[in-house]
């Protein structure tokens, strides 16, 4: 098997599955136990609260541990729409969000709520003027990805955060999913922040939600106490010692593996550029874990299965959407439907390596062969 599939979820690290297991045989108490064992789970979560607020130069109260980003990102956005309902009804966000922010975007706008979507420039970057242009004394919420699932294109979220100084009641939501151990992302920028474990060799089922001190987020989880308010049940130690194992190693190691990958990416697009039906859709800034290209002519999806029967693993779309229906996010760079519904989407990280990327392309000329035989 070649696994080109990275964006959509990373294989955990060794080091990270063991220090669950070895916190999850450890730890025997509830964190919110009155007693001595209690306190042992207690005192960790609270030494990983430290370390992760260090990492991102955050308060420790300012974490809230979720299931992953889809959690994270429906809890900035439904409790921030509840919270702020009072001041107004008015969203923004951009045609390249995740469907676990754009579906509940849609749910508020069938409970009245009205959502505008800014233009996205053809280098796959938010246009300013149209997010100026929309902006208004009743937006509450301007809902961003700090890079996107997939092309991959990297957005000014400081220019975005800059946008927002005239309007105070309008906050901003960062879906740092795809950025976190790929890019340096700025907490300060956004009012919320997601980001999910197993995006960078963590475990699936752990993420956080950062929010500004001061922010009251309406839960969409309640119960008892856990490490906060905002979302209830038993603190989950042994998961987010786990997640921050990940993401201490992550951050460390975010340059090498960086560079390693923009050698990968360098390599693909040198060898896409020898097929004249092959377009590459991922703008230049993007991050080079992410290429998504389209063959003319062939959907998407055909040529997905084509590569899978072959061994080969890559998307169509992120894989949380719904199949046979163009990429939103392709056709708001290329406004090209037919392009659109061609496209899939490579995914690499440090663990692909040169060997699978030669065979790769032995495969994509084989599958590309037999496609275009009647274009
Ligand atoms: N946002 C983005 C940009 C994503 O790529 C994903 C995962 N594909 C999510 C949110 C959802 O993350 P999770 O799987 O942790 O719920």
């Amino acid at each position: 098997m070649i696994y080109l599939d990275y964006s959509a979820n990373t294989p955990v690290d060794e080091s990270v599955l063991d220090i669950f297991c070895e916190t999850e045989r450890k730890l025997i108490g509830n964190a919110n136990s009155k007693h001595i064992a209690g306190d042992a789970a207690r005192n960790m979560q609270d030494e990983i609260n430290k370390s992760i607020a260090d990492l991102f130069h955050i308060c420790e109260d300012e974490i809230i541990y979720t299931s992953g980003a889809t959690e994270s990102n429906n809890l900035a956005i439904r409790g921030i729409a509840h919270t702020m309902r009072h001041v107004g009804k008015h969203i923004i966000t951009t045609p390249l969000e995740h469907s676990s922010v754009s579906a509940p975007l849609t749910a508020l706008q069938e409970a009245g709520y009205e959502i505008d979507m800014v233009k996205i420039g053809t280098d796959g970057r938010v246009d300013m003027e149209s997010l100026r242009s929309l902006l208004r004394k009743d937006t509450v919420l301007v809902t961003v990805c700090a890079v996107d699932s997939e092309l991959g294109t990297i957005q000014p979220v400081k220019e975005i955060r800059e946008a927002l100084k005239d309007y105070p009641n309008c906050l901003l939501h960062i879906d740092a999913t795809q950025a976190v151990g790929k890019i340096d992302v700025d907490f300060s920028l956004a009012d919320t922040v997601s980001l999910s474990a197993h995006k960078f060799f963590g475990i699936i089922g752990s993420g956080l939600l950062y929010k500004k001190k001061g922010l009251v987020l309406e839960p969409i989880i309640y119960g008892g106490a856990s490490t906060t308010i905002y979302r209830s049940g038993t603190p989950t130690v042994s998961l987010n010692k786990s997640l921050e194992t990940a993401l201490l190693l992550a951050l460390k190691k975010q340059k090498e593996r960086y560079d390693t990958v923009s050698g990968y990416n360098r390599y693909l697009r040198e060898s896409f550029a020898k097929y004249p039906l092959v377009t590459v859709n991922s703008p230049d800034n993007t991050i080079p874990h992410i290429l998504n290209i389209s063959v003319k002519g062939v959907k998407g999806s055909v040529f997905q299965k084509a590569l899978n029967e072959k061994g080969v693993c890559v998307s169509v779309k992120s894989a949380c959407s719904t199949d046979n229906l163009p990429s939103r996010a392709v056709f708001a760079v290329s406004k090209n439907r037919k392009n659109a519904l061609s496209s899939w989407r490579i995914s690499l990280s440090h663990m692909t390596t040169e060997e699978e990327l030669h065979e790769f392309i032995n495969i994509f000329e084989m599958c590309y062969n037999e496609l275009t035989n009647n274009c």
